[in-house]
């Protein structure tokens, strides 16, 4: 439970960096007509924030084009810029999650390959970091260029999101946010497989502000989300934080349950007065006690599935923000996961 000096930088060897001021990674899967103009733009726009102190971690998420041989080369071209090469494609939240958990800098800034969220924005959300804030998010107030059916869809999944999870997940916000070390740091010690980021950064708290911005057009090529994957996603985010479609066998079970009590007691009602045909009350009460009964069952076994599965996630039952006073105590967890040591580059995540 050892955790390392945050200063030094996770590479190992004698030569230990210091971390840069900003990383910003990047996730791309067959992006090879954005990259040249992202790299351009991410490296202007970090220049004016930070000046050279910041890296480029590209994520190739198994691309099919040439994307890879492109990040490469500017990698060779540019030492601030990291290529990583995932081996097939993970998905876009993977693939994010890689890119968290091998950058190295003091904050780090998540940003789309196809440019629809602007870099330049970069200065601003830097300047809300340090006016307190560790997490600064991109709102969108306008998307450009997006068919009326993603932005249809998009705005009613947040809206129905909402609804569903216990965490405040802002809406009409992507992965586009800034992040603190401290962030980044608690969201890659969470070991749950199906990741949907933004709302685990979310769920981790902390001081989040808003910054509304226009999303643009998408730079080159085509959205990588097709409905198929946009469902899996919607899927993902809603078990990902919430139990109640789980709920819903209880909440049918018990409201079947009341209509059958009550129609049991119409047919014995009626089988009193005689006006049934012979049989017809005994098959009812079977069929109405065992169904209810079924269902009634059923949701008690939801209500303890979606507890196990809640537990299997394995997140930590708290983060602290910090701890003041108390002496030095250089290997105080810093949350209530137990604290790993810091990925080295080289690791798999
Ligand atoms: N992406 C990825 N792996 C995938 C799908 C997408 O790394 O399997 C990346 C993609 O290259 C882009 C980002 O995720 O940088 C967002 O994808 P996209 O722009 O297609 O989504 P949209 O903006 O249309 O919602
Ligand atoms: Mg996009």
């Amino acid at each position: 439970m050892d955790t390392p000096d945050p200063s030094a930088g996770s590479d190992r060897g004698p030569a230990a960096r210091r971390r840069p001021a900003l990383s910003v990674v990047v996730p791309c899967f067959d992006e090879e007509d954005s990259l040249g103009e992202l790299h351009r733009r991410v490296a202007t726009a970090c220049d004016a924030a930070v000046g050279g102190n910041w890296e480029l971690v590209l994520i190739n998420d198994g691309s099919r084009d040439r994307t890879w041989a492109l990040m490469t080369a500017l990698a060779a071209g540019d030492g601030r810029v990291v290529a990583v090469d995932l081996s097939r494609n993970h998905g876009h939240q993977l693939a994010l999650s890689a890119g968290l958990a091998l950058a190295r800098g003091e904050r780090v800034l998540v940003l789309d390959a196809d440019l629809q969220d602007p870099p330049e924005l970069v200065g601003d959300m830097m300047a809300a970091m340090d006016a307190g804030a560790d997490v600064v998010y991109g709102q969108r107030r306008r998307r450009e260029g997006e068919t009326l059916f993603k932005r249809a869809s998009a705005a009613a999944f947040y809206r129905m999101l909402n609804r569903l999870v216990d965490v405040d997940i802002p809406r009409d916000t992507g992965d586009f946010r800034l992040m603190s070390r401290r962030v980044v740091d608690a969201l890659v010690a969470m070991p749950e497989s199906h990741r949907y980021v933004r709302g685990l950064v979310s769920w981790l708290g902390f001081r989040q502000v808003a910054l509304p911005y226009d999303r643009q057009e998408r730079y080159a090529g085509a959205t990588k989300y097709p409905l198929r994957r946009m469902m899996a996603f919607a899927i993902d985010a809603v078990t990902s934080f919430s139990t109640v479609p789980l709920r819903v066998a209880s909440i049918l079970g018990l409201g079947c349950a009341a209509l059958s009590m009550l129609l049991l007691i119409y047919a014995l009602l009626a089988w009193a007065g005689g006006d049934t045909i012979p049989g017809w009350t005994s098959v009812i009460g079977v069929v109405l006690l065992l169904g209810s009964i079924q269902l009634v069952v059923a949701g008690i076994m939801g209500e303890y599935l979606g507890r196990l599965y809640l537990e299997s996630k394995r997140r930590p039952l708290f983060v602290v923000r910090e701890v003041v006073g108390g002496g030095p105590e250089p290997s105080r967890p810093s949350n209530g996961a137990e604290s790993e040591p810091e990925p080295a580059r080289e690791a798999a995540p």
